[in-house]
């Protein structure tokens, strides 16, 4: 049996960001099913930071993490660079966008309400003008994150702080031995702490149970990505990341091709999540309605999980119903760019330190991520 301070279940963006901060306080072991890190969500976002999505604690989350993305890693690699977020609204959704607008302004200084016209300077395929897109809002604070560089910056920070990132070690039972969490792997090797952090994304309700610990009704939802050939005669690179102001199509630029989201929700169990047919004609099909582009070849696509509380805010916290047993989880559609703020308050509760001032200053209290929120008489919501 090895024996450690903190446990980390899930070796996705949320645990590699948790390990990292939480290694220099004391022996942490990072357990991840996978052969290869990152391989279920973490691995498959549009990698994108912006403030279009989630609700106010999530935003302020995002504000709070700018810095370390703007910050290079330890080896000077960029984690993140500048690249603008665009919202578009046809005529239904200028509500929708007039509302967005108002909650991303606390949160970014860099918004330009755009017209028409200024909407087609920007991306000449885009559908303009009468029926089509006749207002959006630039956000020009967004950027886009390099998920890899990430996840290989956080785990080189977990071993220069003495700590173990082990693949392949999928944990089939959870079980108590005094004051310890014991984790088994499906190999039969046994890791002991007191503490233990799931982060196991769409299976954190699966390793609560196999633990006695009450689920929180997470639901995994999947969505899908097309990727497909970018128009020749055009220059896309420097294309924003295009998003309707109300959830129904994304595209965004990606090594001269284009990437298209029907930003489908549909419900799954926690799996190895595999494009569908349909959500791949969806994302084709609402190309052609928001563009003037043609999708001839789809040269690959692929699907992940968004895993979500009830509440669709993320939880970091201590479990009311199990000593030691701490959730970090339901990070939806916003685990990469909400990444280092969970991280950070990760550590601030695990080792028992006041609450993060950058956080309390973006509005993000203790309450808002903690599990007792999602419970009524110790059941979930
Ligand atoms: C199509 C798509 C687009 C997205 N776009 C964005 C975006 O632009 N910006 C953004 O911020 N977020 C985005 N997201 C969301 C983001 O990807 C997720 O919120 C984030 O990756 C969740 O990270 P995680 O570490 O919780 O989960 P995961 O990355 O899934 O990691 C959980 C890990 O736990 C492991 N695990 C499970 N069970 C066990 C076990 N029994 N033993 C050991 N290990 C186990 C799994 O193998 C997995 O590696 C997107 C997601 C999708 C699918």
């Amino acid at each position: 049996m090895q024996t450690a301070d903190f446990l980390i279940v899930g070796g996705g963006i949320a645990g590699v960001s948790a390990a990292a901060r939480l290694a220099p306080h004391g022996r942490t072991v990072l357990l991840e099913a996978e052969s290869n890190f990152g391989y279920h969500s973490s691995g498959r976002s549009a990698t994108y930071y912006h403030f279009g999505i989630g609700k106010s604690v999530v935003r302020g989350m995002t504000a709070f993490s700018r810095a370390h993305f703007e910050t290079p890693g330890a080896d000077g690699t960029a984690l993140s660079r500048r690249s603008a977020a665009l919202f578009i609204a046809p005529p239904d959704m200028v509500a929708g966008l007039d509302a967005l607008e108002t909650e991303m302004r606390p949160y970014s200084d860099e918004l330009e309400r755009l017209d028409a016209d200024a909407v087609r300077d920007i991306v000449p395929v885009l559908r303009c003008g009468a029926d089509g897109i006749i207002a959006a809002v630039l956000d020009r604070a967004a950027r886009r994150l390099d998920s890899e560089a990430l996840q290989q910056d956080y785990r080189a920070a977990i071993k220069r702080a003495g700590g173990q990132s082990i693949a392949g070690a999928r944990i089939v039972a959870v079980s108590r031995d005094g004051a310890n969490w014991v984790a088994t792997t499906a190999a039969g090797d046994r890791f002991s702490a007191p503490i233990l952090i799931n982060a196991a994304g769409a299976w954190c309700d699966e390793i609560a149970r196999l633990a006695g610990v009450a689920p929180l009704g997470l639901q995994p939802l999947r969505r899908t990505i097309i990727v497909f050939d970018a128009p020749p005669d055009q220059e896309t690179g420097d294309w924003p990341f295009t998003k309707t102001a109300i959830d129904d199509f994304y595209m965004l630029p990606e090594s001269g091709r284009l990437l298209a989201c029907p930003v489908d929700e549909v419900p799954s169990d926690p799996t190895d999540a595999q494009p569908e047919e349909y959500d791949i004609a969806l994302a084709a099909a609402k190309t052609e309605h928001y563009t003037s582009l043609t999708v001839r070849r789809i040269s690959h696509s692929w699907a992940g999980l968004r895993t979500f509380t009830p509440d669709r805010i993320p939880v970091a916290g201590f479990a009311p119903d199990a000593e030691g047993f701490f959730w970090l989880a339901g990070q939806g559609g916003y685990g990469l760019q909400t990444a280092p703020a969970m991280a950070a308050a990760t550590e601030t509760l695990v080792t028992g330190n006041s609450w993060p001032a950058g956080l309390a200053d973006w509005g993000v209290a203790q309450a808002d991520l903690a599990v007792e929120r999602l419970r009524i008489g110790g059941m979930p919501a």
